[in-house]
C-alpha cells in the first residue's frame, strides 16, 4: 500500500529517501526546483549529473525518464532527477507526464527507497496548468504498482498545494 499526501513547503527542505528533481534534460542545473536543490545539496550532485552526461546520456536525459545520483548534502540518500515536459509540447505531452512519475518510482523501487518526495512537475518555467498536472500526477502515482511505502508531493505555494490536496481527498 502507497500513501499519498500533499503537502505545502519547500522540497529542499523535506527529509525523505528520494526527492525528485524537476531537472530539464542537459542534467547540468537550472532554475525552479532544479536551481534549489542544487544549491542546498551542494557540488556532489552537479558532479555526478556531470558524470552521467558524460557516459549514459551524453545527449542528455530524455524526457519523461528519470535517473538517480547522491543528495549531497541534502536530508536525503538520493535525488531522482526527471525531466518533464513543457506544457506547449505537441506530442503525447500527458504521456509524457505521467512517466516522469511512473520512471522515478521506478527507480526508487530499485534503490530501494520507501519516501519519495515529488514536486510539482512542469507546472513551473514549463508552463503546466496545476489543474491538470495534479489530475495526471495523482494517476499516474496511483497506477503504478510499487513498494515506495509513500509519495509526499511538496507544492511550493498555497494554489498548488489546495489543488493537490483536492485531487487526494
Ligand atoms: P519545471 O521546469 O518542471 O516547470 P520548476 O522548477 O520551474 O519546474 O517548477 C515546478 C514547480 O515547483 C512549480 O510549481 C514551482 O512553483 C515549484 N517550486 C519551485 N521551487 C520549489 C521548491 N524549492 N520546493 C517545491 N516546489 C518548488
Amino acid at each position: 500500500m502507497t500513501t499519498l499526501i500533499a503537502v505545502r513547503g519547500d522540497i529542499t527542505r523535506q527529509r525523505a529517501d528520494a526527492l525528485v528533481n524537476a531537472a530539464n534534460s542537459s542534467l547540468l542545473g537550472g532554475g525552479g526546483v532544479d536551481g534549489a536543490l542544487h544549491r542546498r545539496g551542494g557540488p556532489a550532485i552537479l558532479e555526478e549529473c556531470r558524470r552521467l552526461r558524460a557516459t549514459a546520456y551524453p545527449e542528455g536525459l530524455p524526457t519523461g525518464r528519470a535517473v538517480a545520483t547522491t543528495a549531497g548534502r541534502l536530508d536525503a540518500r538520493w535525488v531522482i532527477h526527471t525531466v518533464g515536459p513543457v506544457h506547449s509540447t505537441t506530442e503525447d505531452r500527458s504521456a509524457l507526464l505521467a512517466s516522469c512519475y511512473r520512471e522515478s518510482l521506478r527507480v526508487a523501487d530499485e534503490l530501494g527507497a520507501r519516501t519519495v518526495a515529488f514536486p510539482a512537475i512542469s507546472t513551473g518555467a514549463y508552463g503546466w496548468p496545476v489543474d491538470d498536472a495534479a489530475r495526471i500526477a495523482v494517476a499516474a502515482v496511483r497506477a503504478v504498482p510499487t513498494a515506495v511505502e509513500e509519495v509526499r508531493f511538496v507544492l511550493f505555494d498555497d494554489r498548488a498545494y489546495e489543488t493537490f490536496a483536492a485531487r487526494l481527498r
